[in-house]
């Protein structure tokens, strides 16, 4: 399989302006002595919602390793696809993120049931996974629910996959993402996901669960750390397990989407990863985004006017530009700033509300979320471009600094 390395940082781009610059992040840490394989990655809905074309990634990662002279493997992530979209992104991808949670919950045939319960014979009543101190007792009544939540979606991934291992003929990296569901799935639950990977011969090399926990969009995890420190353990242990025990990818690995700016569990995932030589891939995108519009409320008046109209507008369409998320975003309505408020207040204010820095009392994280969700009516100006333009020397430090310090250096250095 192609050579993801240990670990590697998916640097979503909405807007495809920032490569150099979140290349330029992957680069500081290789000074640093950490190598991080960079993954540019947009989902279909992106593409959709700026009106980009899947091209557009390709064309703009290989000019941000020629421009800079990049040596080193990066990836192309066509992330969150299904059958239906997935011959655009073919050719110019060579990273595959196949989304089965639409699937998650529809029933298997009692016949492949059966053939899997044989796959598994040994695991029916409990799974003992070495490093984990209680051994994963399993009821019949548990392993038919998990049975009939998750093996139809595997059999539904491993037509995707496939159908590209048919298509490609260079390699690629296999992703399975499970993250957009309503529940988080205990580390029992990957086991038996994984286990049945493995009997569709799917050769997957990031899995994507949903974890306990919020991780909403550009904010930071909410949830009870210890709990999420214990799953996370136990799910690397899980993964170590199913490698040896059903041959699954050696370098198979965790990814975690919506992973930006989860400051309070990053220090645990580093530990636990250092702890059990264990790899990563952590996935960004819209974090980049809220860069851009930070400097350009920050720098000028004219950015500062612009981007209280978006901040206007996305109060207006709020349904519209949250609704695609429900399981990643918690806004609270009248926690929300008023546009005069922010406007009387200034530029500087409104960039500390925006800002993810945790110690300033007039940061907003539902200000925040919703501006995440703004990138749609960015997009839709063409003021946002010549912004972006006009500013671009302190946006790419923004979006270096951004990605190098505040991510890179806490999870994987
Ligand atoms: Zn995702």
């Amino acid at each position: 399989m192609a050579g993801l390395g240990t670990y590697s940082l998916g640097t979503g781009d909405r807007f495809g302006k920032e490569g150099k610059a979140q290349l330029m992040a992957v680069l500081k840490a290789r000074e640093s002595g950490v190598e991080v394989t960079p993954v540019w990655n947009k989902s279909h809905r992106e593409h959709k919602t700026v009106g980009s074309k899947p091209h557009f990634v390709k064309d703009e990662a290989d000019a941000a390793v020629k421009s800079l002279n990049y040596s080193g493997k990066y990836f192309v992530d066509a992330d969150h696809i299904n059958l239906n979209i997935i011959d655009e992104y073919l050719p110019v991808s060579n990273f595959f993120t196949i989304d089965v949670a639409d699937y998650i919950g529809k029933s298997a045939t009692g016949k492949e049931k059966d053939e899997f319960l044989k796959f598994i014979a040994k695991f029916q009543k409990e799974v003992n996974i070495p490093g984990v101190s209680n051994k994963f007792e399993i009821s019949e009544t548990a392993l038919n629910k998990i049975l009939n939540t998750f093996l139809f979606a595997a059999n539904k991934a491993s037509k995707v996959y496939k159908y590209i291992n048919k298509n490609k003929s260079e390699e690629f990296v296999l992703e399975i993402s499970m993250d957009e569901v309503e529940n988080p799935q205990t580390p029992v639950a990957l086991f038996f996901v994984l286990a049945a990977f493995a009997f569709y011969e799917i050769p997957v090399n990031t899995i994507a669960p949903k974890f306990t926990g919020r991780f909403n969009k550009g904010i930071d995890y909410e949830g009870d750390l210890d709990k999420f420190a214990k799953e996370f353990e136990e799910d690397l242990l899980v993964l170590d397990f199913v490698k040896k025990e059903f041959g699954l990818p050696r370098n198979l690995k965790l990814s975690i989407h919506s992973g930006s700016d989860k400051f309070s569990i990053y220090p645990i995932m580093n530990r636990l990863i250092k702890k059990h030589k264990a790899g990563l891939h952590l996935k960004t995108a819209g974090t980049t985004w809220l860069e851009e519009i930070n400097v350009i409320a920050e720098i000028g008046e004219d950015g500062f006017e612009f981007a209280l109209s978006i901040y206007e507008k996305a109060l207006v369409r709020f349904d519209e530009l949250t609704s695609p998320y429900p399981e990643v975003l918690d806004i609270d309505i009248s926690k929300l700033p008023k546009v005069i408020e922010l406007k009387n207040a200034g530029r500087a204010k409104m960039s500390k509300a925006l800002r993810h820095n945790l110690e300033e009392k007039d940061y907003n994280p539902h200000f925040r979320q919703l501006m995440h969700c703004a990138y749609k009516v960015a997009a839709e100006s063409e003021d946002f471009v010549r912004l972006l333009d006009k500013y671009r020397k302190p946006i790419e430090e923004a979006v270096t600094n951004n990605l190098y310090q505040k991510h890179i250096k806490l999870v994987f250095q």
